[in-house]
């Protein structure tokens, strides 16, 4: 005997697994889209080195050094002539800020008071994205940085003052670049600054050639 509501269980199910389908297609859409938004820029080989300049003002010449322990690649920045504290850090290349503010924690370092106690980590900082997957970093900053997130920079814009903030000993720019998820040997004005390895003390002299144009 037929009473009508199997029927209406069918109808149900029918409109519940094509709502299913439904959304399984959305999913699957979903996931083609996120696939080319964020794995294949990631599978895109980096663009050319560019034309990075030292972080400093045009004509001044820097010491660029490693120590055992710092990381491979990476560089502090201390100035030969005058004072450290305060001095202006700028963009190595044009680009967009992606971090400005603080990594670890600031500590209480400061022109006046050298010696106060250290923070963690880089303290201010910036960070700026300068396309095809390069990108430069600037660390123990001041002062909170100049610049803010998604600011786009130009090359020799100022971003910072030289500081001691977070894991510092004394007054210093560590300054790195990176190539997509690597750090890289740091270049300035094309040339390669030789500092590739933290097993040993390395001290290079450098002259700032980052000079805007006009
Ligand atoms: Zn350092």
């Amino acid at each position: 005997m037929t009473t009508g509501r199997p029927t209406r269980v069918r109808t149900h199910r029918r409109v519940r697994s094509r709502t299913a389908r439904v959304l399984l297609a959305l999913v699957a859409v979903v996931a083609l889209i996120a696939t080319a938004l964020v794995v294949v820029p990631m599978l895109r080989p980096p663009g050319p080195r560019p034309l990075f300049q030292l972080p400093v003002s045009c004509g001044e010449t820097w010491q660029l050094s490693t120590y055992p322990g710092h990381d491979d690649y990476d560089v502090d920045l201390f100035p030969t002539d005058g004072e450290a504290w305060g001095r202006p850090v700028l963009a190595s290349y044009a680009g967009t800020v992606t971090v400005a503010g603080v990594n670890g924690s600031v500590g209480g370092r400061n022109p006046g008071n050298p010696e106060g106690p250290r923070g963690r980590g880089g303290g201010y900082w910036v960070k700026i994205d300068h396309g095809g997957k390069w990108e430069t970093q600037y660390l123990h900053l001041l002062e909170p940085p100049l610049v803010r997130k998604g600011q786009r920079v130009a090359q020799g814009d100022q971003i910072g003052r030289l500081g001691s903030t977070g894991n510092s000993g004394a007054p210093h720019l560590h300054y790195e670049q990176r190539r997509g998820w690597d750090k890289v040997e740091t270049h300035f004005d094309g040339e390669p600054s030789g500092i590739t390895t933290d097993e040993r003390e390395h001290i290079v002299k450098r002259t700032s050639n980052n000079c805007q144009p006009g």
